[in-house]
């Protein structure tokens, strides 16, 4: 057994800054001397089949782009004021604000309607800093924001204004009381989704740094809630929870079930299910009909995993029905290609248009929807929250699927590359539309508050283990450490995928346990060593393949899974895909604002490998005259991210036929890839020919011409 004392020991200062290393060091977390509340936390969940670790326990590698993306952030929460977090709160408790304060600004402005939303995301964001790091400079921060909301709430107890002495907030209670008399947006503004961010900050103050006082004050708040709506009938909460924007929530069940899991007070799950939106979609998601065109996305994602959350906590089953059936809702019918959802789209037969972008688009609308806009960041962050939740619950790879694909896609791209102490810098929209730009900044919005957490929590979902602790599942391949300390073992992963296509894990300690690696869909050609001997046998895309094993110290597996390039149909329009490199997401750059044509087929090996021409950079190419690159570039190049296919003429690699694509038939002659050998293809060129033939699209003349070219393109189509 690795004694965990020397973890501690070797743990040297963190220095926090954006300067890239090589990949091979971590940031030393384990300088976090004492468990926090959120080990135990997560291991009081007995309906989870796979739990995840401590944030503290996992560090990101430096020199990988999540790393790269972490430390720009780092660096805003170090630079934050203290007192700008806290500024709203003190004007509204009447307590002084120190000389040359000011209040965060945009949504949460010092007189807007969701202020303080943002102080909540930047308590969490600078939570997650310090378990990610350790450094003090963090938890300071941390202990300063909790001790003044603290006098805060104090404060606006003893004006005895509020109704509850549990009352904080940035705002007179003005807007939760209007709300119950159904007040709309923009009179009043989404008070209980300001309220969840706040709570939810205070529990990740008390959870990652351990900070008592945190828990205090967001019990009270809970306290608080009860008091409210623990009194008010359930047809007013559900016209409260279904009035649009106002009655917006965030995650409020999510907090409370927590606090309930955290303290056992029944009154904190009884708030939770009072935040049920009965009225909008619980009940159609528990019949599984499928409302959800029109609805605002963001509202809605986020109160599903309060539902996982309250069945984690009640067991009863309609909680995780209806996360499951809104879940398959979504994925794929409502998903793009770099997994954000909802987009404007123009009138059609029997569909009035939609211009707000925020809103879910029609089932099964994806190429019809590439509107302005679209693909909020926000709802993406709460989507991955929702997948990883069903994951604890299921185990199904599906959901790391989608979990990856938001992740190195919409996620790390919502990042500009480009370090600011005064902006976070992310995204709101990931446009879809052509020649769409990112605009990146967003202090003060929702997904200006969400992108600060995003950034600070990459190693959330790397590692999962068995209940029991006797397996351990990597889902991501993401350069990382893990301390196990409850077996003894660190787990070092060194890669700097996604612009790396192998990883290895490395094992310092003894212990015996399953080790489940994750084979993603995209992964054919999926190989792994152990101790530098090659393993054979089943290595299913999709699936997670397992080790058992007594490990010991210098243990090593390596795992590679070269990323295939190939197309994604949109679910609509089978001629508009995505290009797809691996789990990536390629941009073809070009400022124009209608569909590119890309003829591919050209490019077509024998083994149905798509091989395009590099442009020179990792995960870059050249392909009908653009410049695609992977969407985790953070900057403002204009780019497409689906295009249309586009293949007039039957070619097979530098040799054109010279005849119509008619109906098809290249389609049809690659459906049938990978082929063993060239004359395994040219006899299925045949085939098709002769079924074209029969079908009147093809002459005698043109048959010839075509099985002319395949034979001599025999040179290019060599894999
Ligand atoms: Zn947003």
């Amino acid at each position: 057994m690795l004694d965990r004392r020397d973890f501690l020991k070797a743990a040297g200062a963190t220095v926090v800054g954006s300067t890239i290393t090589t990949v091979g060091s971590a940031p030393a977390s384990a300088a976090i001397a004492a468990e926090p509340p959120q080990t135990a936390f997560l291991d009081n969940n007995p309906r989870w089949v796979v739990r995840p670790f401590p944030l503290h326990r996992v560090s990101i590698m430096d020199g990988t782009v999540f790393a790269e993306k972490r430390n720009r952030v780092l660096n805003y929460a170090a630079a934050y004021p203290v007192d700008r977090i806290l500024h709203n709160f003190r004007v509204t408790a009447g307590l002084a604000t120190p000389p040359g304060s000011s209040p965060p600004g945009g949504w949460d402005d010092a007189t807007g309607n969701l202020r303080g939303h943002f102080s909540g995301h930047l308590l969490t964001m600078l939570a997650q800093a310090y378990a990610s790091t350790g450094s003090t400079l963090y938890q300071t921060k941390v202990n300063q924001v909790v001790a003044e909301l603290a006098r805060c709430q104090q404060a606006l107890a003893a004006s005895g204004q509020y109704s509850h002495p549990g009352f904080l907030a940035a705002y007179p209670e003005t807007q939760f009381i209007r709300l119950e008399s159904f007040a709309t947006y923009p009179t009043i503004w989404a008070p209980y989704y300001t309220c969840h961010k706040i709570m939810r900050g205070l529990l990740d103050a008390y959870l990652l740094v351990g900070n008592t006082q945190a828990l205090d004050v967001v019990t009270r708040m809970g306290d608080w809630v009860h008091s409210r709506l623990s009194v008010l009938p359930r047809a007013t909460l559900n016209r409260m929870w279904a009035i649009y924007i106002a009655g917006e929530n965030g995650a409020m069940n999510e907090v409370m079930a927590d606090l309930y899991a955290l303290t056992g007070q029944q009154r904190y799950l009884t708030t939770a299910v009072c935040f049920d939106n009965r009225q909008s979609l619980f009940g159609a998601c528990l019949e599984n009909r499928d409302t959800l065109t029109r609805l605002h996305a963001n509202t809605h994602v986020p109160q599903f995993l309060g539902y996982l959350r309250v069945f984690d906590q009640n067991g009863l089953a309609e909680y995780r029905t209806v996360a499951d059936n809104f879940w398959r809702m979504v994925v794929p019918h409502r998903m793009y290609a770099h997994g954000g959802t909802s987009g404007t789209w123009p009138a059609a037969p029997n569909l009035a248009a939609n211009t707000n972008p925020e809103l879910f688009q029609p089932r099964g609308n994806i190429a019809g929807s590439i509107g302005a806009n679209g693909a909020e960041t926000c709802t993406t962050y709460n989507l991955l929250r929702v997948a990883r939740n069903l994951f604890f619950h299921t185990m199904d790879p599906t959901y790391m699927e989608y979990y990856e694909r938001g992740l190195v896609n919409h996620i790390l791209g919502s990042r500009r590359d480009a370090d600011s102490t005064s902006s976070p810098n992310v995204t709101y929209f990931f446009p879809l539309a052509l020649g769409s730009v990112r605009s990146f900044g967003n202090t003060g919005t929702c997904c200006g508050g969400t992108g600060l957490e995003n950034h600070t929590k990459y190693q959330e979902t790397v590692y999962l283990r068995a209940p029991d602790h006797s397996a351990l599942y990597v889902n991501l391949y993401i350069g990382s450490v893990l301390q196990w300390i409850e077996k003894g073992v660190t787990v070092t992963q060194t890669t700097d995928f996604p612009r790396a296509q192998e990883s290895t894990l490395s094992f310092a300690g003894d212990a015996t346990f399953d080790l489940h690696l994750r084979i993603p869909q995209w992964a054919v050609g999926f190989r792994y060593w152990i101790n530098g001997v090659e393993q054979t046998g089943p290595r299913t895309p999709g699936t997670y393949l397992r080790i058992s094993r007594q490990w010991r110290s210098g243990d090593t597996v390596r795992v590679a899974f070269p990323f295939r390039t190939r197309t994604e149909s949109t679910l609509d329009r089978a001629d508009v895909q995505s290009l797809r490199h691996g789990p990536l997401v390629l941009g073809a750059i070009s400022t124009a604002t209608t569909l590119r044509n890309f003829s591919l087929y050209a490019n077509m090996k024998l083994d149905g490998r798509l091989a395009l021409p590099s442009a020179g950079a990792t995960n870059q190419f050249t392909s009908n005259g653009l410049r695609l690159r992977p969407v985790y570039l953070g900057d403002t190049q204009a780019h497409h991210l689906y295009v249309r296919r586009n293949e007039p003429t039957i070619v097979f690699g530098t040799r054109s036929s010279g005849v119509p694509n008619r109906q098809g038939f290249l389609d049809a002659v690659w459906a049938q890839a990978p082929f063993a050998d060239h004359p395994a293809f040219l006899a299925h060129v045949q085939q098709v020919c002769t079924t074209w033939r029969g079908r009147g699209l093809l002459s005698q003349t043109e048959q010839t011409a075509v099985l002319n070219a395949a034979r001599a393109a025999e040179p290019d189509l060599r894999p």
